[in-house]
């Protein structure tokens, strides 16, 4: 048995494009899927997928605002229409806005909270509908590390409480749909380099490396052998778990 083989699935990225869900994406690719570049911003959806094919892979890009039921809705099924079926969701796209919570206006609170955690039960949702009909399935789902604790120095709190949403949404879909054979998992990760963190003020990117144990940030490949492993068959076990992946950061 090849433990980490998904040869055969099909699979949907959210917020694909780039960062973390590229990494996973090409990741999966590799491992034997075929994979659908979801996101909002096309162009680079469509430029993600066209490096995966030029590396032999098989890959289709398609808009999707995972804040739009009907966009979610509409991208899982076009997946299924190219490819027969879906296997795999990794719902993955996430934000961050940084203001003081005494500051925060209602939609800077809402924009966060509809992208990082109604999105991903949008995603699921679409994903489980179609999983539950062809008797199963693996949904992964990208929290954090700020799901369990509170960043420093940045005030971040609309992000931290979408992230907690997320991970206990994902352990309330493992058990609702355990019947159906659907497993629900998420990573947690620390600290990567994306541009979601290197566009960040350089004095926080130094405190944050302080705090981290591994004194640097993860990189985005560092996290894909988590997703391939809970999307693949060997995670046969595995639902309602989250995947810690911080470089110590949440132990001290
Ligand atoms: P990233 O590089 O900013 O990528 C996020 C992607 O999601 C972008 O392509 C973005 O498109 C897309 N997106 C945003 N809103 C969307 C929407 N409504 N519908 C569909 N796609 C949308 O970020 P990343 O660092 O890879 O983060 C990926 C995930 O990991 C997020 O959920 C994030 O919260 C989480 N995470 C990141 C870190 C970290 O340190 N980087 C740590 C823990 C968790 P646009 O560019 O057009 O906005």
């Amino acid at each position: 048995m090849n433990y980490a083989s998904l040869e055969g699935k099909t699979a949907f990225v959210t917020g694909g494009a780039r960062g973390i869900g590229k990494a996973a994406a090409r990741g999966m690719a590799l491992s034997g899927a075929r994979v659908a570049i979801a996101d909002i911003d096309i162009a680079a959806a469509e430029a993600t997928a066209e490096e995966l094919r030029e590396e032999g892979l098989e890959a289709f890009a398609i808009q999707c605002d995972v804040t739009d039921p009907q966009s979610a809705a509409d991208m899982a099924a076009a997946v299924v229409k190219k490819w027969g079926r879906l296997d795999i969701a990794f719902n993955n796209a996430g934000i961050c806005i940084n203001t003081p919570a005494l500051d925060m206006t209602y939609a800077e609170w809402k924009k966060v909270l509809d992208i990082n955690l109604t999105g991903v039960f949008l995603t699921s949702q679409a994903a489980g509908r179609i999983m539950k009909e062809q008797g199963g399935g693996s949904i992964i789902n990208t929290a954090s590390m700020s799901g369990h604790i509170v960043n420093i120095p940045q005030p971040q709190c609309t992000y931290n409480a979408s992230k907690a949403g997320v991970i206990l949404l994902t352990k309330s879909l493992a058990v609702e749909w355990a019947p159906y054979h659907i497993r629900v998992n998420s990573i947690s990760p620390g600290y990567i380099a994306t541009d979601m963190t290197l566009s960040a003020p350089q004095e926080w990117q130094v405190r944050w490396k302080d705090l981290t144990p591994t004194g640097r940030m993860g990189t985005p490949e560092e996290l894909v052998s988590a997703v391939v492993y809970l999307a693949s068959d060997s995670a046969s076990y595995t639902t309602g778990s989250d995947i810690v992946i911080d470089g110590a950061f949440t132990c001290i």
